[in-house]
């Protein structure tokens, strides 16, 4: 069965109609990108699969269940995680007490609050570190850490609730372009070998076109293209979007959409 399935979304702020019709799947173990101009409607149509929003009409199924509505936290349990930036007050903490943190919240639900979690769950938070490469930084404050190693402790505090789906917004954001693609690497690696379904929004090209297995364009509410890269970037439609079609969306070119309304 399709991990994710997006029919026919609609939403409307007022007068804007943020999503029209949007209608995609995401299958286990593969990244779909979903990209277009600011404004297009990236973000509501992201809210309304994690619960932040509500559709006004269509169905998100989660592994065949219609997941439209519910609360963000039931849909999160669920298995629809989503990365969060460590928060400022964290990085005081080292990196495992970060990742021990979120264990603890994910065990709020069936243990007591008083166990002794520090002891309990160091072992699981280091197991999730090795899987971002960053088990050997385990015991330094997340302060000391370069900009893409943070990131990857994001990514195992998004693990820690084993989701079958991860939304990420923009994930490689501030990050240098080396950087972008050793995350983005391990980000499909990881899905790849676990069986993740990964959807994700990029303004970096090298990342969306080096890595997603299935490239979403949204252009005021609407999908107006779907493909592979090459599928993608050969679109006369996509190349007007971006940069009224002289954008170099073939390689290393960040390239930046074109005004998203009129
Ligand atoms: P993107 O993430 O692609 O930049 P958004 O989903 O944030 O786009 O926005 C899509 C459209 O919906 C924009 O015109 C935006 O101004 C509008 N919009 C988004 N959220 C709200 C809201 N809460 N209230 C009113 N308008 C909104
Ligand atoms: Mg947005």
């Amino acid at each position: 069965m399709t991990l994710l399935s997006v029919e026919r979304l609609e939403k409307s702020f007022g007068g804007v109609h943020a999503a029209r019709g949007v209608t995609f799947d995401v299958e286990r173990g593969r990244l779909v990108a979903l990209i277009g101009p600011n404004g297009a409607g990236k973000s509501t149509t992201f809210n309304m699969i994690g619960g932040q929003l509500a559709p006004d009409t269509g169905r998100v199924l989660l592994d065949g269940t219609d997941i439209a509505g519910l609360a963000p936290r039931k849909i999160w349990r669920l298995g629809v995680g989503r990365t969060f930036q460590v928060a400022q007050t964290f990085l005081s903490m080292t990196v495992v007490e970060n990742v021990q943190m979120a264990l603890i919240s994910l065990a709020g639900r069936t243990r007591g609050f008083w166990t002794d979690a520090a002891s309990i769950d160091r072992d699981e938070a280091v197991a999730l570190l090795a899987r971002v490469g960053m088990a050997a930084d385990a015991d330094r404050p997340c302060r000391e850490l370069a900009y893409g190693d943070v990131k990857r402790v994001e990514l195992a505090i998004a693990l820690a609730g084993s989701p079958k789906l991860l939304l990420m917004d923009e994930p490689t954001a501030g990050m240098a372009p080396k950087e972008r693609g050793e995350l983005m690497q391990l980000t499909a690696d990881i899905a790849r070998a676990s069986g993740i379904g990964v959807l994700f929004t990029e303004h970096d090209m090298d990342a969306v076109f080096g890595h997603a297995d299935h490239i979403l364009v949204l252009v005021r509410g609407e999908i107006i293209a779907r493909g592979t890269a090459d599928e993608v970037r050969s679109n006369a439609r996509v190349r007007e979007v971006y940069l009224g079609g002289t954008a170099d969306l073939t390689a290393h070119g960040t390239a930046r959409a074109a005004g998203a309304r009129p």
